[in-house]
């Protein structure tokens, strides 16, 4: 049996139902590593300060990924499914494990300081961070702190979807935020065993969720999307643009090349980001690196 989607009109073979969320299921930061030194080979000399600090962190992000013991998430009865509460407990162990063993590496004095800094906080501190990122409060925290408790958040929101259990829905709630963890979409993406679906990426927990193309992530407009590209370059990664709303999300492509990472992908097309910007457009989630 074969079937068409009205969406995007190809077959899609004996597949019976659309996937309304997809769990990850993998430790994300292996491939991510291998991107980030794949980017550092063409990157122009005074960016490998820079990219390099990225590796070294996505290195450490990897390793606590895989030893840190994080338990099997009860689930809240409505989404966002993850709850919060629970899963910020787990922060200031992950981040101090995040920050001994980044420490056991060549770093640059100024981040030698802020690990320090970050290794002399009290565990309320951390949780107290841990939901400023979450977006519960707006409490100011230091600008260098950021990247480290985002991958430490990072880190226990991909472990916790991964162990989750998959929650039933029905396909057409159509989420703007992420039914699993309630952020925003680092991108959108279409992945070769989603036959031809585009999903969005969550930008914390990395669960993906289908949303139908031409569809804005963001606005109730099912209208039409325009899609940039950088010019003069073939990069797979363009910008869905809603007229409506005037916000943009990145969007992949990754049938041909399932290695690629939302993330080193989002950095290496930021010409896309300020022509967007000068147009007056706004994205709604940032790049962790970036922060
Ligand atoms: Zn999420
Ligand atoms: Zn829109």
């Amino acid at each position: 049996m074969s079937q068409f989607t009205p969406e995007n009109n190809v077959l899609v073979g004996t597949i019976p139902d659309v996937k309304p969320i997809i769990l990850p299921t993998d430790n994300p930061f292996t491939s991510r590593v291998m991107q980030f030194e794949k980017m550092r080979i063409t990157a122009p000399e005074e960016l490998h300060i820079t990219i390099d600090f990225w590796i070294q962190l996505t290195e450490v992000a990897r390793l606590i990924f895989k030893e840190s013991d994080i338990a099997k998430p009860v689930l809240n009865a409505e989404h966002p499914f993850l709850n919060d509460d629970a899963l910020l407990q787990y922060l200031p162990t992950v981040l101090k494990a995040v920050l001994v063993e980044l420490q056991k590496k060549p770093l640059t004095d100024e981040v030698q300081k802020v690990t320090k800094e970050l290794s002399q906080l009290a565990d309320d501190v951390i949780i107290d961070y841990g939901r400023v990122l979450l977006g519960y409060t707006d409490t100011e925290i230091a600008k260098e702190f950021q990247l480290f408790l985002s991958i430490a958040l990072k880190i226990v929101y991909v472990k916790s979807a991964i162990l989750a259990e998959l929650p039933e829905l029905e396909v057409e709630q159509g989420f703007h935020h992420c039914p699993m963890c309630g952020d925003a979409p680092i991108a959108s993406v279409i992945d070769p065993m989603d036959n031809g679906l585009r999903y969005l990426l969550c930008n914390l927990c990395e669960t993906k969720w289908h949303k139908v193309r031409s569809t804005c992530h963001n606005c109730s407009n099912t209208g039409k999307i325009e899609l940039l590209s950088v010019e003069g370059q073939e990069s797979v990664m363009k910008t869905e643009n809603c007229p409506e709303c005037k916000t943009y999300i990145k969007h992949i492509d990754r049938t041909k090349n399932p290695m690629l990472d939302v993330y080193v992908e989002d950095l290496a097309t930021l010409s896309l980001d300020f022509t967007l910007a000068e147009d007056d457009h706004q994205r709604k989630s940032f790049n962790l690196y970036l922060r």
